[in-house]
């Protein structure tokens, strides 16, 4: 059996948006002195925040910072609406660069409108519109395929088998995927995806949670590892064996946790990253 040395926290990263109640410098702070080394960064932490600052307090607590999260959104019936979408991708790239994160992890979007084809094909526009942008800023974008539970309205791209096709296709460098174990642990095709992915050199990014049994909310019901049905550490060590070595990145969407003692929650996740990856 594989897994962590006792107490290695060194892959270990946590996504702001999982301790939501704690403002950005609380989890900053909270997330160093746990001796976690990583942090993606959500958004709406930045609002209302000067970028330079987030990014001085971070390097200052020596936290990597992962990606930002998140852009995407691309299809749209309206064309106004794709253009305000690859507007907004071209600021979270410019936000990513500001922010020193390197990857912008994309929720790629749907539009229940009209055909997943469809919106497939504006995905892959709007993505490839943010290119160019992308390199000069040298932030990556990551395709992060989500569970076909999403296909209307978040995502169009819902396996890993569609995103390494996406990806390859755009064939560049400022574009990767990111692996998250929610959206793809029951894919039959998974191990096989992973592999290629990795040969590609587009696998970008890596997110664990877990699938609780029942869920009761198909967004925010997410479980701590452990909690569920995902044989992370099997995802994982496939990760690992096609080649990644970054971060595994906590991202946990749950009412019941956000309700709950943050402090408590973030020795959790720490015990559980260690039992079951
Ligand atoms: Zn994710």
């Amino acid at each position: 059996m594989t897994g962590n040395n006792q107490h290695d926290y060194s892959r270990l990263c946590i996504h702001t948006i999982t301790t939501r109640p704690w403002a950005f410098e609380k989890a900053a702070v909270s997330f160093a002195k746990a001796g976690v080394r990583g942090i993606s960064v959500w958004r709406d932490a930045l609002q209302g925040r000067e970028i330079a600052e987030v990014r001085r307090l971070l390097e200052s607590l020596q936290l990597d910072i992962v990606s930002l999260c998140r852009g995407g959104f691309f299809p749209s019936t309206d064309p106004k609406r794709r253009s305000a979408a690859i507007d907004d991708n071209l600021k979270a790239i410019d936000e990513a660069a500001s922010l020193g994160a390197p990857l912008v992890v994309l929720v790629c979007g749907s539009a229940p409108d009209q055909s997943l084809a469809e919106s497939r094909k504006q995905i892959k526009d709007g993505i490839a519109a943010c290119l160019g942008h992308a390199k000069s800023a040298k932030v990556r974008l990551a395709i992060e395929p989500l569970h076909p539970m999403y296909a209307a309205e978040r995502s169009a791209i819902n396996t890993l088998e569609q995103a390494n096709d996406m990806a390859e296709s755009l064939n560049s460098p400022w574009v990767g995927i990111a692996l998250d174990v929610y959206h793809v642990w029951w894919d039959p095709d998974l191990e096989k995806e992973i592999m290629r992915c990795g040969r590609s050199g587009n696998l970008a990014a890596f997110h664990i949670c877990d699938w609780k049994s029942p869920m009761l909310d198909m967004l925010n019901d997410r479980g701590l590892m452990g909690e569920g049905c995902i044989n992370i550490r099997q995802i994982s060590n496939w990760v690992d064996n096609a080649g990644f070595s970054g971060f595994r990145e906590v991202e946990i969407f749950s009412t019941s946790y956000w309700q709950q003692d943050q402090e408590k929650f973030l020795e959790k996740i720490k015990l559980a990253y260690l039992e079951h990856i």
